[in-house]
C-alpha cells in the first residue's frame, strides 16, 4: 500500500511471507503492533532471535533442543529399543502431543527425492543405521507423499536387513492407538 509509511509496509510484507498468513492478516498484525506497547515488539523480536541463537540439533536424534542430548533422548523412562522415524522436527511435536508414545525418535531431515537431487547421503540415514540394532522396533512415520513413501520403502529394506522389526505408520491414525505405553508416562 503506497499510502502507508515504508516501515509499516515492510512489516506487512514480512508477515505476509510467513506460511498461512495472507495479506489481510498481515495488515491486521502490523496495525496491532503499531497500536501496542513497544514491549510487545521487543518480546517478539527477542523470541525470534532466541530460537536462532539457543536452539541446536540433538546429536543423537537430530531433534531441536537447547541441551544436547535432548530431553527425549536423555529420558531413561523412554523405550530406547522403539524408534519412530520422522521427516522433520515438527513431526515430533505432533506425536508428543498425544503423550502416549513411549519410544524415542529419529529425524531424517527430509525425504528422498531423486528429482530434487536428494539422495540417502543428504538425509540423517547413516546415524539412524548406527542407532538401530537387531531386535529393535522401528516405526517409519514419513509423510504420505511420493517422497515419503519412497523413503519409507528404502528404509524398510535397509533396516530389515539389520534385523529390525519395521512398521510403516499409516498417517492419520493417531500413534497412541497403535503404540500405547505399558505404563503411561507422567
Ligand atoms: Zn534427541
Amino acid at each position: 500500500m503506497q499510502s502507508l509509511p515504508k516501515s509499516v509496509n515492510n512489516l506487512i510484507n514480512q508477515f505476509a511471507n510467513l506460511p498461512g498468513i495472507g495479506k489481510k492478516t498481515a495488515q491486521r498484525l502490523a496495525f496491532h503492533f503499531l497500536s501496542s506497547d513497544v514491549e510487545l515488539s521487543h518480546s517478539l523480536s527477542t523470541a525470534l532471535l532466541d530460537i536462532k541463537q539457543k536452539i541446536k540439533n540433538c546429536s543423537t536424534c537430530h531433534g531441536i533442543t537447547e541441551e544436547d542430548p535432548c530431553k527425549i533422548c536423555s529420558d531413561k523412562k523412554r523405550n530406547s529399543s522403539l524408534i519412530c522415524v520422522v521427516e522433520n522436527a515438527y513431526d515430533i511435536f505432533v506425536f508428543e502431543k498425544t503423550n502416549s508414545f513411549s519410544g524415542i525418535y529419529h529425524i531424517l531431515g527430509g525425504a528422498l527425492s531423486p528429482l530434487d537431487g536428494i539422495g540417502p547421503e543428504d538425509l540423517n540415514i547413516d546415524t539412524l543405521l548406527d542407532r538401530v540394532n537387531e531386535g529393535m522396533e522401528v516405526i517409519i512415520a514419513t509423510n504420505p507423499s511420493v517422497e515419503g513413501e519412497t523413503t519409507a520403502l528404502y528404509l524398510s529394506n535397509i533396516l530389515g536387513k539389520k534385523g529390525a522389526s519395521v512398521t510403516k505408520l499409516a498417517r492419520g491414525v493417531p500413534v497412541c492407538l497403535l503404540y500405547t505405553s505399558p505404563s503411561p508416562r507422567d
